[in-house]
């Protein structure tokens, strides 16, 4: 899924100049429960987020991990802009968009982060976010995990 959603994105990250890979953490296959294209829909905004306030020519990871039995940690990290402290427990709110975004003149509504954590809670998880101005940002959630079941 996250291979597709790159893919889909690829004239977006080429305008940039920026590569996307996935690092996976463990060899075995991840198995989630959850709803594929809604999770499709989380990974495209969280990758175009990337690139969007992502450095041109820089690199955006998306890893996947099992943290333990029953979770899975899906991250979405940029070498871009970052995200002010004050401002980190704000952006998951509707329409909300930090100074450095709209100076920056990059379209957008503000509802990508929000339509994510609604998502994500949706299935009974949450998400998360690090950032550091003019370093980056990693933006995340989990999902459970069915390994062993599915
Ligand atoms: P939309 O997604 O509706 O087109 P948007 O991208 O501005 O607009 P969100 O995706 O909800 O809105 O993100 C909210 C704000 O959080 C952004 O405006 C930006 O300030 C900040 N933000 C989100 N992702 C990143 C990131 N990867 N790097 C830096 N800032 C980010
Ligand atoms: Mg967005």
């Amino acid at each position: 899924l996250i291979r597709e959603v790159i893919e889909s994105l690829s004239i977006k990250l080429s305008q940039k100049e920026i590569t996307a890979s996935i690092k996976k953490g463990c060899e075995a296959p991840v198995y989630v429960f959850a709803d594929k294209e809604r999770i499709r829909q989380v990974m495209i905004n969280l990758i175009s987020n990337a690139t969007k306030y992502g450095k041109p020519g820089g690199s955006i990871v998306i890893s996947v991990y099992n943290t333990d039995e029953f979770k899975v940690l899906v991250e979405v990290s940029d070498d871009g802009i970052g995200i002010e402290e004050a401002h980190l427990p704000r952006i998951f709110e509707r329409f909300y968009r930090t100074d450095k975004a709209r100076s920056r003149d990059k379209g957008g509504t503000g509802l990508g982060l929000a339509i994510c954590k609604h998502i994500i809670e949706a299935h009974g998880e949450s998400m998360h976010v690090r950032s550091k101005p003019d370093v980056g940002t990693t933006i995340g959630f989990t999902l459970s995990s069915t390994r062993g079941e599915g």
